[in-house]
């Protein structure tokens, strides 16, 4: 019997609302694969967690977290977070090397989107770029210089882009589809930090003979992504790059409600969908669950992989095909995609499917 205990950290916002019904799910085909058993332990952890333990970010969580096969962090509402406040996001990718994060964004039959049939996976890099909260040791990579001028720095390191390149052609590879990666940059303006990106994936493409590289930079990508999404597979991009694309890409197929994602390095993994808190309709009950259901997927999915575990495969696999069913049948949506459900009913429908 494959066993795993899963850390989840619900997040501010429409967190709680959407990780629950992720942990609904979870719970559910738990009960309809035979030999796999998942734990949920419930872990403070955002604005709540501060209110009550004086942290975003507790000890007694991050003890706990180190004993745990996988972590689901819900949103967080990092814009809200005062300077005395750790962004829960930024520490965990950072402190525990989760350097690749894995977005695909596709379409659904039944989803009003902008386009039909669009499958690809965007790999953004997670632990620096100019992500100013996590590219220095010491301190904050924006220097207040003066009243009224801030310099950003922004930090490309050889070893970050050959890991977020290996992962999207081994990616590409698996998927086995258009078995190509898009390399995004900007190298002809920031000659030197995109041109080492840009020599990395290069580099990595020598060892896939089986997959075609191209590149773009990232002001025609944006454009290239809008008008022809369906001629790409996997992109990979570094951190800035990556988080805005995929939030256009999301555009494209419905919403960030059918975003997930997934955060993994070489031992640790975090389930965490691309879209954030959401204050305009936190509390409301209509926030889009999806994402958070099939970022759960991929955590099994991943887990399936690592462990060469049949039942966490079959399991993710299931989640994948309930979410597919309930939404081409079109009963159970959400606002954003159209209907009037409420996202419980939404939960409750995919945790029917899944069984
Ligand atoms: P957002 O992703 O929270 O919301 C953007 C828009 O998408 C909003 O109109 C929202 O209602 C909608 N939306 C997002 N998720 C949805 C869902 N599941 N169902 C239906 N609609 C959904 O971005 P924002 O408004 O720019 O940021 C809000 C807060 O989230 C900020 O504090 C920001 O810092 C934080 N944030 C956190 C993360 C994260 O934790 N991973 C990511 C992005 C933003």
């Amino acid at each position: 019997m494959a066993s795993y205990r899963i850390a989840v950290m619900a997040g501010d916002g429409i967190g709680p609302e959407v990780v629950g019904e992720a942990v609904k799910v979870l719970k559910a085909v738990q009960q309809a694969v035979s030999d796999l058993n998942i734990e949920t332990v419930n872990l403070p952890a955002g604005l709540e967690a501060y209110e009550r333990y004086g942290s975003t970010l507790p000890d007694s969580t991050l003890e706990t977290l180190g004993q745990c096969d996988g972590w689901f962090l819900g949103p967080v509402s990092t814009y809200a977070y005062t300077s005395g406040m750790v962004n829960p996001s930024m520490h965990l990718r950072k402190t525990y090397e989760l350097y690749a994060n894995i977005r695909p964004l596709t379409s659904f039959p039944g989803v009003k989107s902008l386009y039909s049939n669009v499958d690809l996976v965007i790999v953004r890099e997670n632990t620096e770029g100019f992500y100013a909260d996590r590219n220095v040791l010491g301190g904050n990579g924006e220097l207040l210089i003066n009243r009224d001028t801030v310099v950003s720095v922004r930090v490309i390191t050889r070893q970050a882009c050959l890991r977020s390149a290996r992962t999207a052609f081994n990616l590409a590879r698996r998927r086995g589809g258009l078995c190509k990666v898009t390399a995004v940059h900007k190298a002809n303006v920031l000659k030197k930090g995109c041109g080492l990106f840009l020599e990395a994936c290069r580099e990595v493409a020598k060892d896939y003979p089986d997959i075609t590289l191209e590149d773009f930079m990232v002001d025609a990508f944006a454009m290239h992504l809008v008008m022809r999404p369906r001629d790409f597979d996997v992109v990979v991009a570094t951190n800035l790059f990556g988080d805005v694309l995929s939030d256009e890409a999301a555009g494209l197929v419905g919403g960030l409600g059918l975003a997930p994602g997934l955060n993994a390095g070489e031992v640790h993994v975090m389930a965490q969908a691309v879209h954030g808190s959401a204050p305009d309709i936190a509390g409301r009950g209509i926030a889009n669950p999806v994402a958070e259901i099939l970022s759960a997927q991929m955590l099994l999915d991943w887990l399936a992989g690592k462990n060469q575990d049949v039942a966490a495969r079959t399991a993710a696999e299931r989640i994948k095909r309930a979410v597919s069913q309930v939404l081409a049948e079109g009963k159970a949506l959400t606002p954003d995609m159209g209907g009037t459900a409420s996202t419980e009913a939404v939960g409750d429908a995919i945790a029917q499917a899944v069984i």
